[in-house]
């Protein structure tokens, strides 16, 4: 008899894994573990996709995790459908560049999440359909002037319910997150920088 995966309803042909009870493919098993196991590393770029995918899913109250083959960890929600969450730094020529998805499985819609330089702060956000004309292939850029943001108006909601999730978020409630490390110290206070020798 030919097992299936419990993630992704692939034939398993061999190298049968098990998370959290379930029979999975080497390949859900590898993009998977560390979230279903709680050791992903908060401060890694992962760790931030982690927190918005949670910002998120708390605005939208709608939505729950799906695994899909090269598509590990997906939010989908019922109103929007598969989504793509995609968070930018504004740069130093007053921009948001976002990079399109360029897996196999094409997100119903992007979530474009602006963060202030310091990624400190969500300043705006934009909910926009994958079909929809605005896209360029590749990129996608926001331009942080009046006529750059007006282009998108009808694609802009409110943000300050996003950063007001974003400023409260704790990671300490947060799954993918508990079975973190303990022995790498996040706090650089008590560190004591020796400098090299000079000879
Ligand atoms: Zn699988």
């Amino acid at each position: 008899m030919i097992q299936t995966c419990e993630i992704c309803n692939e034939p398993i042909s061999k190298n049968i894994h098990t998370l959290n009870g379930m029979n999975v493919c080497h390949s859900c098993f590898a993009s998977l573990h560390k979230y279903l196991e709680g050791t992903i590393d908060p401060d890694s770029s992962t760790g931030f996709q982690i927190k918005m995918k949670h910002v998120v899913s708390d605005v939208l109250g709608d939505w729950r995790i799906i695994s899909l083959p090269k598509y590990p960890y997906t939010l989908y929600s019922d109103l929007l459908g598969l989504l793509s969450i995609k968070t930018a730094k504004l740069s130093d020529t007053n921009k948001w560049l976002f990079d399109r998805e360029n897996y196999n499985l094409i997100p119903d819609t992007y979530i474009f999440i602006c963060l202030d330089e310091y990624k400190t702060i969500i300043e705006r956000v934009f909910v926009i359909p994958e079909n929809s004309p605005i896209f360029g292939k590749r990129g996608f850029t926001i331009t942080n002037t009046d006529i750059g943001l007006e282009r998108l108006k009808d694609y802009e909601v409110d943000a300050d319910i996003f950063n007001e999730i974003y400023q409260n978020i704790n990671i300490n409630e947060l799954p993918e997150f508990r079975n973190r490390p303990t022995n790498i110290s996040t706090t650089i206070d008590t560190k004591v920088y020796i400098a090299p020798s000079t000879f």
